[in-house]
């Protein structure tokens, strides 16, 4: 067991995002490197979405 628990890459810049969450629908993680929160629109495959934000 050396693998992250859950390893995503952020959408936007490709960071590697980690959470410690249970992944499920509709849950959110922001990327740590360029602060685009992502959200899970699908577990299987797995698929993140960027939220928009306005800024
Ligand atoms: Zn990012």
């Amino acid at each position: 067991m050396t693998d992250a628990p859950n390893p995503l890459n952020c959408p936007e810049c490709d960071n590697l995002l980690k959470t410690e969450k249970e992944l499920k629908k509709g849950l959110l993680i922001e990327c740590s490197a360029c602060g685009t929160e992502n959200e899970i629109i699908s577990l299987d495959p797995l698929l993140l979405s960027p939220l928009e934000e306005e800024k």
